[in-house]
């Protein structure tokens, strides 16, 4: 397995998690649990960081805590976040989960990010839960003597950070929700830096369609990755980048059209050639002109498509993957120069495949903007992937003269515009649906 291998099930299974562990920050200068040299071989964290040992023995944890909150809050993103955040931003990532309670993904330039064990940003009254103070209050009180630091009501203050016995926070929820949501479409997820030995968290990844695991050392779940890679996450991370900027021709990456969704496009025809092969030994007519529609569809469609030649050769190079396999497809239904008309592919699987994603991006969008905490720039980016997913479609179904789809997809873009009027949010939607 290589990074190779790694970018191009990026490209394939768009918009891939992260489900990230301790292990990425300990390139920071954080120490992890379980690793080598980790917090596990010098203390019992059950004996600190658990609601029981909070209550029973307050100084304990704040006189160790303190020293490891000050230090997370004070670490900079090392490489694997940065070129995450990057990532994310560029859109070749999806939402990450993280485990890790230091905000370093956000410091690296992650938007969306689900902290399924809370943050130190703050800290709440365990009494009247009504004070919220900042992580650098904390500090000060803790460092001014106050230890366990309380609030006016006499409760103690708590890091907003979840203990052994707490329950699960929002964001837990929130990032089970939205992964319930894309169930139909697959997904995968990349793990980096955790041992997954801490539950509930560590069953996620086995409800993605695939995971593939980037760790230093063993995890509970590696005999289920679909691909492994043994090493430093920064390294890694470093290594997948460098692996862009060749296929790049040497350049930096610029962000990619929120509709540019190849993997799909080549999903839809691998769909098509596998119904074709169950169908080969009855070899019905039909099925072939299905496949054979589709295919020319596609390839009609990958010759003029938009902006074609000021690609960023990385673009350039996944639509011509996408014009070889329609060709490809062609050439299985061996049909020759048969001419077949393009409406044959009404019942496009592929068409199909693209609606589901544009519901569901539609949807995404919905959710994340019900959730109790949402950003404004996190709902943007969902509604402008969402409208280029509509875009692509809308390319795909008009030049194959397939107006039917036409009118599901403009009942879905209005949504995503009654979404942004009903948020505030300004949204150039005619250029938004061009991006693909
Ligand atoms: P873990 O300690 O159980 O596992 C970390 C894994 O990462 C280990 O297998 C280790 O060998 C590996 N690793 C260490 N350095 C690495 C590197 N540079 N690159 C790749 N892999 C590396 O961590 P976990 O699974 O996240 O579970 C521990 C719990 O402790 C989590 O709940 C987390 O919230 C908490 N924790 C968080 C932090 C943080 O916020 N930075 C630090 C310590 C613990």
């Amino acid at each position: 397995m290589s990074y190779p291998d790694l970018a191009e099930k990026i490209f394939l299974h768009p918009r891939p998690w992260i489900l990230s562990g301790a292990g990425i920050s300990t390139e920071s200068g954080i120490a992890d649990f379980r690793g080598p040299g980790g917090l596990w071989e010098r203390i019992d964290p059950m004996a600190y960081f658990s609601v029981e040992a909070l209550n029973r023995n307050p100084a304990g944890f704040y006189s160790l805590g303190m020293e490891m909150f000050d230090l997370m809050d004070s670490a900079y993103p090392n490489e694997a976040h940065m070129v995450l955040g990057e990532l994310q931003q560029k859109r070749l990532l999806g939402p990450f989960v993280t485990q890790n309670i230091d905000s370093l993904h956000q410091k690296g330039g992650a938007q969306m990010v689900y902290e399924v064990h809370g943050h130190l940003r703050t800290a709440t009254c365990i009494k009247c839960r009504r004070t919220i103070v900042g992580f650098q209050e904390l500090s000060r009180m803790v460092r001014g003597g106050q230890v366990p630091p309380c609030c006016d009501c006499g409760g103690m203050l708590k890091p907003d950070v979840i203990l052994f016995g707490d329950s699960m926070p929002d964001d837990y929820n929130n990032a089970r929700s939205m992964l319930n949501l894309f169930k139909g479409l697959e997904p995968v997820v990349i793990v980096l830096g955790s041992s997954l030995s801490v539950s509930p968290i560590n069953m996620l990844p086995l409800e993605f369609k695939e995971m593939y695991i980037i760790n230093q050392g063993a995890t509970m779940l590696d005999s289920r990755a679909a691909l492994r890679i043994d090493g430093r996450a920064g390294e890694s991370m470093g290594l997948l980048k460098e692996h862009f900027i060749d296929m790049n021709g040497g350049q930096q990456m610029e962000c990619l059209p929120a509709g540019f969704l190849p993997g799909l496009l080549i999903r839809g025809m691998d769909m098509a050639a596998e119904g074709l092969a169950k169908a080969a030994s009855r070899k019905p007519q039909i099925v072939e002109e299905k496949c054979l529609a589709e295919g020319l569809m596609v390839k009609k469609a990958m010759q003029a498509y938009p902006r074609r030649s000021c690609r960023q050769p990385l673009e350039e190079y996944w639509l011509n993957q996408v014009e070889s396999r329609a060709g490809d497809l062609i050439a299985r239904c061996g049909r020759g120069g048969r001419v077949v008309p393009l409406a044959a592919a009404s019942e496009s699987r592929l068409l199909t495949l693209l609606e589901d994603f544009v519901r569901t991006a539609v949807q995404a969008a919905e959710k994340y903007q019900r959730q109790a905490r949402y950003e404004p720039r996190v709902l943007k980016e969902l509604m402008l992937q969402a409208l280029g997913a509509a875009g692509l479609l809308e390319y795909i179904a008009e030049n194959g003269g397939l107006q039917a789809h036409m009118l599901k997809v403009r009942i879905l873009e209005e949504r995503i515009e009654g979404l942004a009027e009903a948020s505030g949010i300004e949204l150039d939607s005619a250029k938004a649906l061009e991006d693909i």
